[in-house]
């Protein structure tokens, strides 16, 4: 078992910094065993880390900070069942990988793939798609190391306990390996283009319904949102030319990353110009490409930002975003970041953003170097949308709620409490960010 002491860990954003006892490296289950049980005979904490992509101090810990590295192999695969079994610290980029290989893929994805799975499935990471769920809810066992140093097997049989440890926190323990529903591997026709925002928002429900996955980003200071279906396809993926190569680097690195990041760069200097440097993003012509899902699902984040989402009923999704709108105007923010709308299917997990509801997501962002107080600001204001529209924060993106108006919001609240009380009675899982959304 690797282990470093006296160091620091930062998370991707830049904005969350842990200063632990020691980063942990364990090589398998029962190293991790033994770092709980060592961290109750000293009375200090535990805390395990993915790949640092929340914005929130979730990851967090004075303790010991558990590096899930060693534990990132496809262990099993079972086709009769549709699953497969893979150690908690697998990046997603990776598992897609592994199952590519096998004629294998995992039914929805978000937007990125750095995640590790442990870390995507613990605060509720969804992508986009009405008649689909986030991750978590294609979790059908898992194992746990609790808060005893005691490793235990979890499926639906168990019940709350199982639901509970699904979307975690990180609070009830360490997840050591999960196993996830698959399908046979399929490709997806893109289709990207742009709509007037009042247009799109009147016909939003069919929309949403039509395809497999529809997601919008609307461009503040602006009508325009662009948008972005996904559907099944039996097309084939077409073989790379140098003119696709071409295109497609122009399209996903040069405009979505670099010029749009320079583009944040003199906004972040002259903040007043901001609404004219938005005029500067697409609002005219449609592409479309075909290509593996997981390929389709995923793209490259240069910039940096930080990163408020909402999940709200999904019939309260034109209101809230017109309020936003309207808000954005009202109180001077100067935004260079389009707001993301996504769509996903209720479940019933205690503390899935999307708990026994069929869910809107609405994210907005602020360019990293945005003074903090202009950033905090505008995510305030959105909160408060938000609040008034039953939202519930993404666990691991910027909000300002605390237990006690997080618990009305989730229905199966006592039984996440519950489930914490039997997994981690001492609290060794515990930090500040879990004191701040759970109480003590
Ligand atoms: C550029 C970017 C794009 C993103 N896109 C999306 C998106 O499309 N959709 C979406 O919903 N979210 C998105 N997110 C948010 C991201 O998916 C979540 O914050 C996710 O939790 C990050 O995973 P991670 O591996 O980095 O985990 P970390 O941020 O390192 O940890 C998250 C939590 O998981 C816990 N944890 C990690 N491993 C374990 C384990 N083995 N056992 C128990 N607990 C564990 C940690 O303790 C912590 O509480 C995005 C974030 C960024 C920065």
């Amino acid at each position: 078992m690797g282990r470093l002491r006296s160091t620091s860990w930062t998370n991707w954003a830049g904005n969350q910094t842990a200063h632990p006892i020691a980063i942990e490296r364990p090589n398998d289950e029962n190293d991790i065993a033994s770092i709980v049980r060592r961290a109750l005979d000293s009375n200090s904490r535990v805390k395990a880390v993915g790949t640092g992509h929340s914005f929130t101090s979730t990851a967090l810990t004075d303790g010991h900070l558990v590096v899930m590295d060693s534990l990132r192999h496809l262990i099993d695969v079972d086709r009769a069942a549709g699953t497969v079994t893979v150690g908690a610290g697998i990046t997603i980029g990776d598992l897609n990988d592994s199952l590519h290989g096998l004629g294998l893929a995992l039914p929805n994805l978000g937007d990125i793939s750095y995640q590790t799975i442990s870390g995507a499935i613990a605060t509720s990471t969804h992508g986009t798609g009405a008649r689909l769920t986030g991750l978590a809810g294609q979790v059908r066992a898992l194992r746990l190391v609790t808060g005893t140093g005691e490793v235990v097997n979890l499926s639906p049989s168990d019940g709350s306990l199982f639901e509970s440890a699904v979307v975690n926190l990180g609070a009830l323990g360490i997840v050591t390996q999960y196993t996830l529903s698959v399908v046979p591997a399929f490709r997806l026709e893109a289709v990207e283009g742009a709509q007037k925002l009042d247009d799109l928002l009147s016909g939003l429900e069919s929309h949403v319904d039509d395809n497999d996955h529809f997601e919008f980003f609307w461009i503040p200071h602006t009508k325009w949102a662009l948008t972005k279906r996904n559907n099944r396809t039996d097309k084939p993926v077409p073989s790379p030319t140098l003119s696709s190569r071409w295109k497609h680097w122009y399209s996903k690195s040069l405009m979505e990353n670099y010029a749009f990041g320079a583009l944040c760069e003199v906004g972040r200097h002259r903040p007043s110009l901001i609404p004219r440097l938005a005029t500067a993003l697409p609002s005219s012509g449609q592409t479309s490409y075909v290509n593996d899902s997981f390929r389709i699902y995923a793209s490259k984040r240069i910039v940096k930002f930080l990163e408020m989402e909402y999940s709200i009923p999904r019939e309260r999704c034109a209101e809230a975003l017109s309020e936003v709108r309207a808000m954005i105007e009202r109180r001077g923010h100067m935004v260079s970041f389009p707001v993301e709308v996504r769509f996903t299917d209720a479940d019933d997990i205690p503390l899935s953003t999307a708990h026994g509801r069929p869910s809107a997501y609405i994210a907005v962002h602020m360019y990293k170097g945005t003074p903090w107080p202009d950033t905090e600001r505008y995510f305030r204001d959105v909160e408060e949308i938000m609040m008034g529209h039953d939202g519930r924060p993404h666990w691991g993106k910027m909000h300002f709620r605390t237990a006690a108006d997080l618990a009305p919001a989730y229905s199966r609240w006592n039984d996440f409490l519950a489930a914490r009380e039997t997994f981690d009675p001492e609290r060794v899982f515990a930090n500040d960010y879990l004191r701040q959304v759970l109480g003590s």
